[in-house]
C-alpha cells in the first residue's frame, strides 16, 4: 500500500470515515505545502479572491486537489467561484443558487453544492433559516445543481449537539447524503452525529495569521 493511501486510511479511522476538509484560509502556499506533501487533497477556503490567488498555482503541481468554498458567497462572485471551486458549501438563498446554476452552465462546470442552514438563527450569520430550508432545497434541486447535502456552523458558545441533530434530521427528511459540520473544536461531536465532512483549520495548520 502506498504511504499516501495508508495515511488517508489512518485519518479516515480517526474520523469515523468523515472527509477532512482542511481549511487553509489566511495561510499562504508555503504553509499549505506540507499538508499537500502529507497527502491531503481536500481543502476549504472562505474567500473567493484569496483562494484564486493561491490555488491555481498549487493545482498545477497537485491536479487532484478538491477545493471547497466554506465562506459566504456574493452573487457577483458566483462566476469566479464556479471557475475555481469543486464544491460550494454555502448556498443560502435562491438568488445565489440561480447565479451558480447559470455560471455552471455557461462554464460547463458541475460544482457540487451544500445548502447552508443557520441552525442558530443568528441574524449576522449566513445560512438559510431552518423555516426556509425546505423551499431552498427544492429550488436548488429544480435548478439541477448537484446537491450533496447540508452544512451548518453552530453559534459560538452553544452546545453544538442540538444543531448537528437538527441538520442531520433535515438531511434525512430530504434524503441528502452529506453533512458538513464540525470544526477543530467540535469535530468529535459532529462525527458522533453523522458528519460526512468536517472542516478543520486550526487543528491542522495552527493559529491563523490575523486578517
Ligand atoms: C474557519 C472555518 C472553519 C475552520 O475552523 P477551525 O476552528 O480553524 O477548525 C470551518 N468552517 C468554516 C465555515 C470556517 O470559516
Amino acid at each position: 500500500m502506498s504511504a499516501r493511501a495508508q495515511s488517508t486510511m489512518q485519518a479516515a479511522d480517526r474520523t469515523g470515515g468523515a472527509i477532512i476538509v482542511a481549511v487553509s484560509k489566511r495561510h499562504d502556499a508555503a504553509r499549505i505545502e506540507p499538508a499537500l506533501a502529507a497527502g491531503a487533497r481536500v481543502f476549504g477556503e472562505n474567500r473567493v479572491q484569496e483562494a484564486a490567488s493561491k490555488w491555481p498555482a498549487l493545482r498545477l503541481r497537485y491536479p487532484d486537489i478538491e477545493l471547497h468554498l466554506v465562506g459566504a458567497l456574493q452573487t457577483n462572485k458566483a462566476k469566479d467561484a464556479v471557475a475555481l471551486f469543486d464544491v460550494i458549501q454555502t448556498v443560502d438563498r435562491a438568488k445565489l443558487a440561480r447565479a451558480i446554476a447559470a455560471e455552471a452552465e455557461r462554464q460547463n462546470r458541475a460544482p457540487r453544492v451544500f445548502v447552508q442552514v443557520n441552525t442558530g438563527e443568528e441574524p449576522q450569520k449566513s445560512g438559510v433559516l431552518p423555516a426556509g430550508a425546505d423551499a431552498l432545497i427544492a429550488e436548488v434541486r429544480e435548478l439541477r445543481l448537484e446537491l450533496a447535502g447540508l452544512m451548518c456552523l453552530p453559534p459560538a458558545g452553544d452546545d453544538p449537539a442540538p444543531h448537528f441533530e437538527m441538520l442531520r434530521d433535515m438531511a434525512a427528511r430530504h434524503d441528502l447524503p452529506a453533512l458538513s459540520m464540525g470544526m477543530s473544536g467540535d469535530f468529535e461531536t459532529a462525527i458522533a452525529h453523522g458528519a460526512t465532512h468536517i472542516r478543520v483549520g486550526e487543528a491542522i495548520f495552527g493559529p491563523r495569521p490575523p486578517q
